[in-house]
């Protein structure tokens, strides 16, 4: 019998950094001796550029679009350490909807049995998306994905759309969807970043992965086309990667996650935003007081 391979869906909401944690994930997988595959599921489709120099590749739509017959290893391009690279693309802005683009293209590679012959270990999809369109929740549905991840911030409105996701995963995990791992928390400086997503999670009967702070040199790597795990290697910030992706390889066991109510959502997010009014006050009172003496 062939192996299993490990396929793991990437969701957050658009520029919450999904690309940015899943090019670095698959880049330290990569490294640690996984045959891994990025799948970017977004219509922007620079879901591989930090693997690749920060080129854009043709898309699995638009090659099939162009011609009739197609090989799947011609979208399939190597990136970093010999990671295979691959963008659904999408539909042109306004018409169609981008989750057929995905649908399409995985099935494309499923009859060519891609998978099987590259011998992959692991499938990361890169998928935007807080599923308020089915499309979207298609590597959810169709079986495609095996875990879902959600990148968020300590921001409501990344919050929200994993709250969304969590909603979508719960529906769909009556006829066998994918389950939820976990959330990889982005962008985590504060103490009372940290505590907003803690509080998130457990609300929600879910568990955080990873805190992940928000770094320059997560910048400085893009800007040379990389991942910090390419660019950076003895950096903290790979570490971090690092430490995130040994997590996901380990990882087995997902749940459906139990999402709050919008008005229960929103009644607890102005919860915290007292409590981080009340924060402020207490932290900025004796500054006030030593210019006042001064
Ligand atoms: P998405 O794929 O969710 O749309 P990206 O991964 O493209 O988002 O990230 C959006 C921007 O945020 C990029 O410029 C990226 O470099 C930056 N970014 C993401 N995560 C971090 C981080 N931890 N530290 C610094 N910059 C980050
Ligand atoms: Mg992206």
């Amino acid at each position: 019998m062939s192996k299993k391979i490990k396929q793991i869906a990437i969701y957050g909401k658009g520029g919450i950094g999904k690309s940015t944690t899943t090019s670095n994930i698959t880049a330290a997988l990569s490294e640690a001796g996984y045959n891994v595959m990025q799948f970017g599921c977004d219509p922007k489709s620079d879901s591989t550029n930090t693997l690749r120099g920060g080129t854009y590749i043709p898309t699995v739509l638009d090659v099939l679009r162009e011609k009739t017959k197609v090989d799947a290893h011609e979208v399939i391009y190597e990136g970093f350490n010999g990671i295979h690279c691959v963008e659904a693309g999408g539909p042109a802005p306004g018409v169609g909807c981008a989750g057929r683009g995905i649908i399409t293209a995985v099935q494309f590679f499923k009859q060519q049995n891609i998978f099987e012959e590259l011998d992959l270990d692991v499938v990361l999809y890169d998928v935007l998306g807080d599923v308020v369109c089915g499309g979207f929740a298609v590597p959810i549905r169709e079986g495609i994905a095996e875990h879902v991840f959600t990148v968020s911030s300590a921001d409501f409105m990344s919050i929200y759309a994993s709250n969304n996701l969590f909603k979508g995963i719960s529906n769909y995990s009556k006829s066998g969807g994918a389950l939820l791992g976990g959330v990889i928390a982005n962008s985590i400086n504060q103490s009372y970043s940290k505590e907003i997503v803690d509080d998130f999670v457990k609300r929600t009967n879910t568990q955080i992965l990873e805190y992940v702070p928000r770094s320059v040199t997560v910048t400085q790597s893009e800007l040379q086309g990389k991942t910090v795990i390419e660019a950076a290697p003895d950096s903290a910030q790979a570490d971090v990667y690092r430490s995130l992706a040994k997590k996901i390889a380990a990882h087995t066991e997902s749940k459906v996650p139990t999402p709050l109510e919008v008005s229960e959502l929103r009644a607890w997010a102005s919860g915290w935003g007292q409590h981080l009014l009340e924060l402020e006050r207490r932290n900025s009172a004796p500054e006030a007081l030593a210019k006042v003496s001064s």
